[in-house]
């Protein structure tokens, strides 16, 4: 038997809370459950999205594509 050895990626991402209105897109689009949202709200009034589990983040960007706001970075290691 043959063991395929398969690299996951590690990722990390960056939210502007104060960008962020709390949608929860991101959340719903993350595969590995890695956001949650704050329970402190910003300045604007919104909870926010938090980076909860960056042990689980393969930097695959989907949470920065679907964000309206434009509030997420993601860096990615190789
Ligand atoms: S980069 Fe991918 S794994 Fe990491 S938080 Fe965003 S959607 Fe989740
Ligand atoms: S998708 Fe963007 S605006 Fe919506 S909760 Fe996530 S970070 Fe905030």
């Amino acid at each position: 038997m043959t063991k395929t050895a398969k690299k996951e990626m590690k990722g990390k991402i960056v939210i502007n809370r104060e960008l962020c209105k709390g949608c929860k897109y991101c959340i719903m689009a993350c595969p590995k459950g890695s956001i949650v949202i704050d329970r402190k709200f910003n300045s604007m009034g919104y909870f926010p999205a938090r980076f909860e589990h960056p042990e689980k983040c393969t930097g695959c960007a989907i949470c920065a594509q679907m964000c309206p706001e434009i509030a997420i970075e993601v860096w990615r290691e190789d």
